[in-house]
Parts: C-alpha cells; sequence; structure tokens
C-alpha cells in the first residue's frame, strides 16, 4: 500500500538523528498528529519521562495541561482531534536550571512542513517562550505580558506559560490566569474540536 505524502514525512521525522551527537542519549522524537486535527499544542520539548515512554506530556505537565484544557486522556491523545508538535521533537538534555531549550534543527527540518498538512486547525496552543516566538512572533516581551495579552491575539492561537511544576511559583503570582484565562481557554478548546 502506498504511504501518503504525510505519513511520510511522519515517518522519516521518527527516524531522524540530525542532532545525534548534540544529545544526551539516542535521539527518539516523539510528537502525534493527523492532517485532520483541530487543535495544535505547541509546546517547548520532552523532557525526560517522556524521552522514556515515547508518549507525550505523559508526565505531571501534561496532567496540569489537560486541567487546563478539559481533556480526558482519550481526547487528548486522539491525533485525529489533538496534534501535539513540541518546538524540539527530542529530550534535549538538561541543565543547572532544568531542560536545556528545544534543538533548533527540528524546526526547519521538520515542524514547517509537518505543520503545511494541518489545514484543518482551528486553534494553536502555544506553550512556552519558544513555541511562542515561534507562532506569535510579533509578541515580543516579558511572557507574562504576552500571555496577559491574550484577549489582543489572533484569534486562532493563544499563548500560554509552560505548565511544568517548575512555573508552581508563576501561578501563584498571577491568579488572573487561573480565574480569567483558563475558563475562555475550555470555551475555545471545545469549541475548536467541536467544529465540524
Ligand atoms: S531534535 Fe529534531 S532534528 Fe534533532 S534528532 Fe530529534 S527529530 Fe531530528
Amino acid at each position: 500500500m502506498r504511504m501518503d505524502s504525510l505519513t511520510l514525512l511522519m515517518r522519516d521525522a521518527r527516524a531522524c538523528t540530525r542532532c545525534a551527537g548534540a544529545l544526551p542519549q539516542a535521539p527518539r522524537p516523539v510528537f502525534q498528529l493527523h492532517a485532520s486535527a483541530r487543535l495544535l499544542i505547541a509546546a517547548q520539548a520532552p523532557g525526560r519521562k517522556v524521552h522514556d515512554t515515547g508518549i507525550p506530556f505523559n508526565d505531571a505537565s501534561g496532567e496540569r495541561l489537560r486541567d487546563w484544557l478539559g481533556l480526558t486522556h482519550e481526547v487528548f491523545y486522539d491525533s485525529r482531534r489533538v496534534a501535539i508538535l513540541p518546538m524540539g521533537f527530542c529530550f534535549p538534555g538538561s541543565g543547572a536550571s532544568g531542560d536545556l531549550p528545544p534543538r533548533r534543527e527540528c524546526a526547519a527540518a521538520w515542524r514547517a512542513p509537518l505543520l503545511a498538512h494541518l489545514k484543518q486547525l482551528r486553534l494553536t496552543l502555544a506553550i512556552g517562550r519558544y513555541a511562542i516566538a515561534y507562532h506569535l512572533p510579533r509578541s515580543r516581551g516579558p511572557l507574562t505580558d504576552t500571555v496577559r495579552a491574550w484577549r489582543t491575539h489572533a484569534p486562532g492561537c493563544i499563548a500560554l506559560p509552560h505548565p511544568s511544576p517548575r512555573n508552581n511559583g508563576w501561578f501563584k503570582h498571577n491568579p488572573w490566569f487561573e480565574s480569567e484565562l483558563l475558563p475562555a481557554l475550555r470555551q475555545r478548546v471545545a469549541r475548536a474540536l467541536a467544529t465540524p
């Protein structure tokens, strides 16, 4: 059976070893997508636990993110509805203050061509500063200011902080995020997924 171009591209991306020499272990690209996806979760890069399991957001960050979005595991991991495409597909390793930045090689080599196949997207969630810089390039300045200005963004994109437990202090100092943004976020996610 002949594979379509997206399936071929995904197969090649999953076999990528482009920056093998710079990674702490063998490359293991982790992402999910399907041409019919309505919601794009654009995040940073897999952490160690995600690398070990090969399942995106299979960690404490994912638990919090699913709660933010009001999504069950079943819907979250349904690639026909939800695409999960980090800025870097492989765990980049850790530094003194957390995980290293996503590998730059990924964006041009894989993300852009994969994104071009997602023509049914209704909403993109740009999570963390790397994804925000890519999907909302006009949003410069501190992340808090960008997230807080969510009402002014293009209707198809919302900037979010990373749901990592490392950001617990940020959530505590920014209660508007939970009281104002999250209810609107859940509504927009539900609307995007309900779009025929
Ligand atoms: S991070 Fe991206 S470019 Fe680098 S090896 Fe993994 S899939 Fe390839």
